[in-house]
């Protein structure tokens, strides 16, 4: 059951021997409710994935059996246990397994219709030391891939079950080993146009990317179309502090230009609080992800992981609040800021709400498409006729016809079809950009929100400061 897209039923707990949860850091209250639930049920539980492997120990009180690291080729041991009633209460496995062993994904086990995009996993491990990642701690700095032909199998699945749309290749950073990655890339290009371009691909990726051509021209010829880019700060000192070396080695802005230019669209990942920044952090922000063009701006507060080296250092400095609540980068950070927690969420409020205004998204959106040279002649993903009849008719009625922003809705909609009327390619991804609005429009007003509150209630303790908790 993928809680993402349906509810966990009585019945799914009741109908399971054992209830086996997977899981991020950013999940822990889903992980604990659904234990609880299952738990009160009668039902055994373990719990596996990046939180169990960072936090084994607060698991360990909620959770029958606790499974860290990489599982994958210790898992049959692991059932024999369970069967026989010998099973550990936790196993932490450190072994990282080689990927090319893994079994095929039962992609036959989704409900395919309820995704927009699949997933596949090439490669795991990152070679870089961003201070507040972990996924070099959980997974390592030695990226560990597939085969290419073992992801093309993959690929070979799901088009056999009819899957049209886009593809997500999973990887913390995909080019993590360049080398590996220029030789899927290059066997995904014939195994695309052999079949006509059924994939569109996506996939997240470090910004040096920008400066290797051979790979990110073979990326573009396989039909990846968008990547994601940490890109976290404009500011070249907080940029040093997080130890990410990568993204001082040219100008920011200059790289995103070059993935755009060369047929990458671009989505940015953007982080306020760390030691260095300023006041007016915020303002450099936003005029970087202006001037960029990135409408889809993911900016939030750092926090610090656990087994990071930022969680390490905030204990050092005595500045982590050991219970903080935080489950995402829209909560306050977990550890006592350089800034003012005040001017911190004052200053990330007004940033999102600047950044989300729907003029200012579709702005962005628009010119982020004028920026993209998409390549020549690929068709967009061809998903059943009546699936895209209703989508198109869902967002006419809920933004063009019911939304507050419907103004901005049909100016984007006529300036798309006039610019784009030959490039069925762009107006495709138009189109899903003008559609996105009604998740970003509508998102940043409860974060916003939220954000106001907790503003409020940061100004209230620190006019107490004797009853200050946090
Ligand atoms: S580049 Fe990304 S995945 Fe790699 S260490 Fe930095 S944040 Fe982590």
């Amino acid at each position: 059951v993928d809680c993402s897209i349906e509810p966990l039923l009585d019945s799914d707990i009741l109908w399971a021997d054992l209830l086996m949860i997977s899981a991020m850091h950013v999940q822990r209250d889903e992980v604990k409710r659904i234990a609880g639930r299952a738990r009160a049920l009668g039902r055994r539980v373990m719990v596996g994935g990046p939180y169990a492997s960072s936090q084994p120990d607060v698991l360990l009180e909620i959770a029958d059996h606790v499974v860290t690291g990489e599982p994958d080729n210790v898992f049959a041991a692991i059932a024999r246990d369970l069967e026989t009633g010998a099973a550990a209460r936790l196993y932490e496995v450190r072994e990282k397994p080689d990927l090319a062993s893994l079994p095929l994904p039962r992609f036959d086990l989704l409900k395919m219709e309820k995704y927009a995009s699949m997933s596949v996993q090439f490669s795991r491990g990152c070679p870089f030391e961003c201070e507040f990642c972990d996924i070099i701690t959980l997974y390592g700095r030695k990226p560990r891939t597939k085969e290419p032909a073992r992801l093309l199998a993959e690929f070979e699945q799901l088009y056999a079950m009819g899957w049209r749309q886009t593809v997500f290749i999973v990887d913390d950073n995909f080019v993590g080993n360049q080398k590996r990655a220029l030789e899927l890339c290059r066997e995904i290009e014939p195994w695309q146009a052999a079949r006509g371009w059924p994939f569109i691909i996506y996939t997240e990726a470090s910004i040096d990317l920008a400066g290797r051509m051979p790979l990110l021209e073979a990326m573009v010829a396989a039909n990846f179309l968008m990547v994601f880019v940490g890109i976290e700060s404009p500011d070249a000192a907080a940029l040093k502090e997080a130890r990410k070396f990568q993204n001082l080695r040219k100008d920011q802005l200059a790289s995103v230009r070059a993935l755009q230019r060369k047929g990458l669209w671009v989505m940015g990942g953007f982080i306020v609080g760390f030691d260095s920044d300023r006041a007016d952090i915020f303002e450099q922000q936003r005029a970087f992800v202006e001037q960029a063009a990135i409408p889809w701006a993911m900016a939030g507060f750092l926090q610090a992981p656990p087994t990071t080296a930022l969680f390490d250092r905030m204990v050092r400095e005595d500045r982590l609040l050991w219970n903080s609540p935080a489950t995402s980068n829209f909560s306050l950070p977990d550890f006592r800021t350089a800034l003012p927690l005040a001017t911190l969420v004052d200053g990330l409020r007004g940033l999102l709400e600047e950044l989300y205004t729907p003029a200012r998204f579709y702005d962005r959106a628009f010119r982020s498409l004028l920026h993209w040279r998409a390549p020549e002649g690929r068709r967009p993903p061809s998903p059943p006729v009546t699936y895209q009849v209703m989508t198109v008719i869902r967002s006419i009625v809920r933004q063009g016809l019911l939304s507050r922003y419907r103004v901005e809705y049909w100016r984007f909609f006529i300036r798309m079809l006039v610019e784009w009327r030959r490039s069925p390619i762009k107006r495709w991804w138009a189109f899903t950009l003008l559609a996105s609005g009604d998740h970003f429009i509508n998102y940043k007003r409860q974060v916003v929100a939220s954000l106001a509150a907790e503003l409020s209630r940061v100004r209230e303790e620190s006019r107490a400061p004797a009853q200050t908790a946090r």
